[in-house]
């Protein structure tokens, strides 16, 4: 697709962007990766730093007229290599479009820039008695921008749904730079296609998104939080399944014994290290306490080893920030390849065994965590990447999980996206004929290719 030479590309966005375009290779070093590892990235030719919605049309017209690839990229937090730079790209950076435009209480909305941070639109939505609900464990640092374009999910999806079901309207910018407004700020819509769905989760690849209209919701009131530990992985599962039969916890995630004890040494939380895995269950609403002891009751009766009530809101906050930490903890053991899988709810057990049997066939540590109400569990391949042969068996542990995701019904990733790094196993997931129908949707939004090819589909 390349026409243009870097030099170029950066003195034509430079002309018409002055002081938002670096293209000096020490500038730009830091926007060519994402959180992911494992992933590739090439060299970029310019940074744009947008500033504003008009920032975006005239990057995307220049780079539709020179037949440039422009990756959209919101704080880099993805981990599926989605925000990397191509070779010769323009790396178009949305953190700096970051205000929360307005909030309308009464229709419970708010009006956002892609940049505005998932935690700052929470803190703003709480000063009228709402919050944004969806909570990645990156909330603190990734964008509602990205959020949106990755259909983020996070810990409370159990209850309140994905990044999906919190947008109502988006502005987005396509390839050429013609602005589209899809979605309606009411709280429902069936006018024509459904195109506001087909931009959330669609990885930068259809258009920019320059605004949203997210859904907000009251604050639930009270939150009740427990630890409920167990002898196996196997009963704690086991638990899981009973509880998300009969009642609906907020938060339900899952930890195995790697995982909690790099959790400890990072930050001193004590969690029980002899256990085989934990949950950390949440409860929220006028009767938070009352669902959570239903919750532990059907959690003694799977077998649990120990149930920990958290005694006040700030123990609770503390037993889910352990939680939060279980990818950085796993993160000081060494390298890691951190993988997104999630099958029927009633499947997970038997894909918690598929991990345990791939680490042991290869030899490989992997501390196994995730949100185990959705299905969705993310085994972290922990590794020497100095080690050619350790290398080579993380990857191949890699794969094979995934495959035992398919295996089970599941899907290749539940919620990281297919970025650069899974766009292999999409094959077999997805039919050729699907496939075909992506790449039209593609060709329609995006006739030359140029935003983020290759990612996604
Ligand atoms: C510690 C940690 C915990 C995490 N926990 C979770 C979790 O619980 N759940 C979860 O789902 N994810 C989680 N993530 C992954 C990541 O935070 C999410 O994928 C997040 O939504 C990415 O947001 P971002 O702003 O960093 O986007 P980026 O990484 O910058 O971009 C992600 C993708 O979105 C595209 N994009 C970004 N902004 C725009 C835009 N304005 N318009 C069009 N396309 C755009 C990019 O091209 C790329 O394909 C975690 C990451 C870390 C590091």
């Amino acid at each position: 697709m390349l026409t243009a030479d870097p030099a170029e590309v950066g003195s034509v966005l430079s002309g018409e962007l002055a002081g938002r375009v670096l293209t000096a290779p020490e500038s730009t070093e830091r926007y060519r990766f994402d959180q992911s590892l494992g992933s590739t990235a090439g060299y970029p030719a310019a940074v744009v730093l947008a500033a504003g919605r008009n920032d975006v049309v005239t990057t995307l017209a220049i780079a539709q007229h020179l037949r440039i690839p422009v990756v959209p990229r919101g704080a880099g937090s993805g981990l599926a290599g989605g925000a990397n730079a191509l070779d010769g790209a323009i790396v178009l950076d949305l953190a700096g479009m970051d205000r929360i435009i307005g909030i309308e209480p009464r229709a419970r909305t708010a009006v956002v820039e892609p940049g505005v941070l998932n935690a700052a639109l929470d803190l703003a939505a709480r000063t009228h008695g709402l919050r944004y609900a969806p909570d990645p464990g990156s909330k603190e640092i990734s964008t509602i921008g990205g959020n949106i374009a990755t259909n983020a999910g996070g810990m409370c999806c159990a209850k309140y749904g994905v990044t999906r079901d919190h947008v109502l309207q988006v502005t987005a910018v396509l390839a050429g730079g013609q602005v589209i407004e899809v979605g309606r700020a009411t709280r429902k819509d069936v006018a024509g296609l459904d195109l506001r769905s087909l931009l959330v989760g669609s990885e930068g690849t259809l258009g920019v998104i320059v605004e949203a209209t997210m859904r907000l919701i009251p604050v639930p009131g009270r939150t009740s939080t427990a630890a409920v530990t167990f002898a196996s992985p196997a009963a704690a599962l086991d638990a899981v399944l009973a509880m998300t039969a009969a009642a609906t916890p907020s938060t339900l995630e899952f930890l195995d014994r790697t995982t909690v004890r790099a959790v400890n040494r990072s930050t001193r939380m004590g969690l029980d290290e002899d256990a085989g895995a934990t949950l950390v269950l949440q409860c929220d609403g006028p009767h938070a306490q009352a669902d959570l002891e239903a919750c532990a009751d059907l959690a003694r009766a799977s077998g649990a080893w120990d149930v920990f009530v958290a005694h006040d809101e700030e123990d609770g906050t503390a037993l889910m920030q352990a939680r939060r930490m279980a990818l950085p903890a796993l993160e000081q053991l060494g390298s890691v390849i951190l993988d997104d899988v999630c099958v029927p709810v009633h499947r997970l057990p038997e894909m918690q065994v598929r991990v345990e049997e791939v680490a042991a066939a290869l030899q490989v540590t992997i501390g196994s965590f995730g949100h185990a109400a959705d299905g969705n569990l993310h085994p972290t391949i922990v590794f020497d990447a100095a080690d050619d042969r350790a290398r080579g068996r993380a990857r191949t542990a890699f794969d094979r999980i995934v495959e035992a995701a398919l295996d089970l019904d599941g899907t290749v990733t539940g919620e990281h996206g297919i970025g650069g790094l899974k766009t292999a196993h999409l094959d077999r997931q997805v039919g050729s004929v699907e496939r075909a129908l992506m790449r039209g949707v593609k060709q329609a939004f995006d006739p030359f290719g140029i935003l983020n090819p290759g990612r996604g589909y």
